[in-house]
């Protein structure tokens, strides 16, 4: 294939929650080999999703060594490693013998939602944040008014951790003889990397996990004492981030958003953690040398899944009909679809809000339905969007799009009108591969600077908003269906007790 046997490349591999891919990458971040395992989702009780440790570990190896197969190279001509991994997916082990307690307690598992609608509306809570606010009236730190702002999501490890220190007898025991280990994704890959030597995290990865100070960098120990979470079990800190490192949005006022099983909506801001009302989270982009780039991250956990379920449930036999199947009607009849599969996330908040389908007719068809889906996840991310920019008031640069779901141009179009911006899409979907190639790379001195990632891009297609349609406009044929469904949204509000 060309290459010479002193040619090298780099590796990334994307451990998602639909599948763990590898790519190598080479000096132009074009792909040269790829290989793609499914993840095996478990859901032992309704709201738990978990994942076997051990056959991720195996999996991650399988398309490691089935992606350099596929490139025709051999290992020792990868120069570097660079892993991106859902966050917030953790399990707990023994430091000794490597053996996990439980399996991986998933970011989309709801077994929490309980104890954290009970910490949220607690006096213990309202206590913290009415001496929070004295303190920031008093010094004006703005730390100490996002630390007034705390609410717990399931999506966060802090309360499935207290969970599981609750309800797994081993981890208890482990933990009071200090053979306990805590470790999200990536920290177990290392681990196993490294035969057990290495318990490290990376800044991106400790600050989704909800028990993270990004003002001081460090892990919390103020919320670690509130939900009793022993702070000896948590990893140390080493360096990185992903695909908002891969769309090469380096910039304050840069904008990503990533349609994947969830969609993640990701604003630079710099180098200053934002601190939000609606439930946006301040997270540590990256941390390269001395630069440390905050972002500020609004989630909608039911994108994807909403589209497999459909599939599931054969509303469309592939997921490339949905497309045409929304543009043959000329809206949804009415039809009202609310995403939320795990919960609605920022602004609404609500862990305990159903999925639905409201406003169903005897004319209603597949289409319609299908429509419906689409449009629920394009008016996410408007929902997503007006919260970033009333709350940030950082001038937009630049929107770019990734994630399985964006191949999907109704979708896109959509999103666009809604937004009344421009959004690009990359070439290359796999985002968070190429981010962590990135940062891999420029490790090593692979790639020698940000300026030159940024001109190896391309653009596969620039939506541009059509005038008319958004909600935006002021004649946006849009506006009754956007106030409809954000109806149906407060209807399906508090659904489970
Ligand atoms: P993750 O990284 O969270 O595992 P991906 O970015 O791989 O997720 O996206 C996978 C999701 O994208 C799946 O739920 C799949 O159904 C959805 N998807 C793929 N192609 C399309 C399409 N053309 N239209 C809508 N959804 C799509």
């Amino acid at each position: 294939n060309g290459f010479t046997r002193r040619e090298s490349c780099v590796l990334a591999v994307d451990v998602g929650t639909t599948s763990v891919r590898c790519h190598v990458y080479d000096q132009r971040a074009n792909i040269r080999g790829s290989c793609t395992k499914k993840v095996s989702l478990l859901y032992p009780e309704p709201g738990r999703v978990e994942m076997d440790p051990e056959e991720l570990w195996q999996g991650f190896v399988t398309v490691v060594k089935g992606a350099v197969q596929d490139s025709g190279l051999q290992m020792c001509q990868m120069t570097a490693l660079g892993i991106s991994t859902q966050r917030a997916t953790f399990t707990t082990w023994d430091r000794q013998t490597g053996k996990t307690f439980h399996n991986f307690i998933s970011w989309q598992d709801l077994r929490a939602a309980e104890m954290v609608r009970s910490w949220n509306s607690s006096c213990t809570m309202k206590a913290v944040h009415g001496v929070m606010k004295v303190l920031h009236v008093l010094t004006r730190q703005k730390r100490f008014l996002a630390a007034s702002l705390v609410v717990f999501t399931p999506q966060h490890v802090s309360l499935r951790l207290a969970w599981a220190l609750r309800n797994v007898p081993q981890l208890k025991q482990a933990v009071d003889e200090g053979t306990c280990l805590f470790g999200t994704i990536d920290t177990w890959l290392l681990y196993k990397l490294t035969k057990g030597s290495v318990h490290a995290t990376d800044y991106s990865n400790a600050s989704s996990t909800g028990i993270f100070d990004s003002y001081q960098m460090c892990w919390s120990g103020f919320l670690c004492s509130l939900l009793s979470l022993p702070l000896s079990i948590l990893p140390r800190m080493a360096d990185q981030q992903a695909a908002m490192f891969g769309e090469c949005c380096f910039d304050t006022g840069d904008v990503k958003i990533t349609m994947g099983t969830g969609t993640f909506m990701d604003i630079n801001t710099g180098n200053k953690p934002h601190t939000s009302v609606a439930g946006l989270y301040p997270l540590v982009g990256w941390k390269i040398g001395s630069e440390v780039v905050y972002l500020a991250e609004g989630n909608a956990a039911g994108t994807g899944t909403a589209i497999k379920w459909a599939q599931e449930i054969e509303l469309f036999s592939d997921v490339k009909e949905t497309d045409s199947m929304a543009n043959s009607v000329k809206d949804s009849d009415g039809v009202c679809f609310v995403p939320s599969f795990s919960g609605l996330q920022a602004p609404l908040n609500d862990p305990k809000a159903c999925a639905a389908f409201m406003g169903l007719k005897p004319s209603t068809t597949k289409s319609h339905l299908v429509r419906a889906i689409l449009e629920s996840i394009a008016f996410r991310n408007k929902q997503l969007f007006d919260v970033m920019l009333r709350e940030t008031r950082i001038p937009i640069m630049k929107i770019r799009a990734d994630g399985g779901v964006c191949t999907n141009d109704f979708i896109m179009q959509l999103t666009t009108d809604l937004l009344g911006r421009k959004i690009s899409r990359p070439a290359h979907f796999d985002m968070s591969c190429l981010g962590a190639a990135f940062v891999a790379g420029l490790a090593v001195g692979y790639w020698k600077s940000k300026e030159e990632l940024k001109k190896l891009q391309m653009s596969d297609r620039l939506f541009v908003p059509q005038s008319g349609k958004g909600g935006g406009c002021k004649d946006g044929v849009y506006k009754p269906v956007l106030q409809s469904w954000e109806e149906a949204l407060q209807r399906s509000m508090h659904w489970y007790s």
